[in-house]
């Protein structure tokens, strides 16, 4: 095991159940090559090298990496925006792979399936939510990429709970951003949203156009903001019904009281008066992008109307599977670009440069 390696290991300690116990851990008999791409420290290029994963833990799938997408989270932890990151990390949590070993204990998963790995890899399962399935508000949950390996790699192993199967019907090449970006848009659609409402997309990339995609084949009536012109006959390509642009405050004015919905995907600065003006009564602003300026919120603009604002972060294993039927039966693939996993800084910079349309896929070319 490479030193760099271990310290990352050592920094795995949130879930207790996750650490190797000599006596009942599946010993490493399979002679496997493991490499990855690491980042030895923020904004810096990874590099390939060979990883030792040690001993499978009994609760653990081991997945072969097939293709992973690239989310712009991956670019936020590299570039440590959000001060958590771990270094070396292994990033990339948009895993489409086959299983090839499950710990003695893991169930539901078996060798040689498709599957499929998120922003998250591991939770308690004893909390009050873990028990009613909302895994992903654990407080032990383990993200993919903070102190975690993740998918940009030969192989990356999760907790058997959080190794989705793929429905056959998957586009598979493609599915990847679905396992982050596309269940962190999906989630409010299933939780708040009725086939009859309107609802808004705001921002058109990489989690907009998808929610674009999702919100039409819901039924919805789906108007898509973004502040780039350049997308309005793409957005309506995906499926929106209108298109304005984000920066038009006076035109926004003019909805004031028609989304049921709106969900913000932008990690930007708007005019969040105005958009919470433009909510029905009884209506909600949900936020999955990660902006970091505070969002001002007028009392009196959600008491009146009885409206609300919200968050969620990705979803529960069960939300991800059902995501997934729901692109299979709709065929809703996201837009991807694909890049041989070897050209992983250029992808990066790519991303970075906010070129992609709309989702970057890394195939494995180990
Ligand atoms: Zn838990
Ligand atoms: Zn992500």
């Amino acid at each position: 095991m490479s030193t760099s390696t271990q310290t990352r290991d050592e920094s795995v300690g949130s879930s207790k159940q996750q650490q190797p116990s000599s006596s009942t851990a599946v010993p490493s008999f399979r002679s496997v090559n493991y490499k990855a791409w690491i980042a030895k420290g923020p904004k810096q290029p990874m590099v390939l090298e060979t990883v030792d994963l040690g001993p499978l833990t009994n609760e653990d799938v081991e997945v072969a990496v097939e293709s992973c997408g690239l989310c712009h989270s991956d670019l936020s932890v590299l570039n440590n925006d959000w001060g958590n990151s771990q270094f070396p990390a292994i990033l990339g949590h948009e895993v489409i792979g086959r299983v090839t070993a499950v710990g003695p204990n893991a169930k539901g998963i078996t060798v040689g399936q498709h599957v499929g790995v998120g922003w998250n890899s591991a939770s308690c399962m004893h909390c009050r939510q873990c028990m009613s399935g909302s895994h992903h508000l654990c407080p032990e949950v383990q993200a993919t990429i903070l102190g975690h390996r993740g998918g940009f790699a030969t192989h990356i192993r999760a907790h058997w709970a959080w190794v989705i199967p793929l429905p056959e019907k998957l586009n598979f090449a493609d599915a990847g951003p679905l396992l982050c970006g596309g269940i962190t848009v999906f989630s409010p659609l299933a939780m708040y949203a009725t086939p009859s409402q309107r609802v808004g997309i705001i921002g058109i990339g990489g989690l907009g156009h998808m929610a674009v995609k999702f919100a039409h084949a819901y039924g919805c009536d789906v108007t898509a903001f973004t502040s780039s012109e350049s997308k309005f006959d793409e957005a309506k390509s995906f499926g929106a019904n209108h298109v304005l642009s984000s920066k038009d405050s006076a035109a926004i004015k003019k909805l004031a009281g028609s989304f049921d919905l709106l969900i913000s995907t932008v990690n930007v600065k708007l005019d969040w008066e105005a958009m919470i003006a433009a909510l029905a009564p009884n209506g909600r602003l949900h936020v999955v992008g990660a902006v970091l300026e505070p969002i001002p919120v007028a009392a009196f603009s959600l008491i009146g109307q009885q409206r609300s604002v919200s968050g969620s972060p990705s979803g529960s294993p069960v939300a991800t599977a059902t995501m997934l039927d729901f692109a299979a039966r709709h065929n809703i693939a996201p837009q991807t670009e694909h890049y041989p996993m070897s050209k992983i800084n250029e992808a990066f910079a790519r991303l970075e440069s906010g070129k992609a349309r709309y989702r970057i896929v890394l195939d494995a070319d180990f």
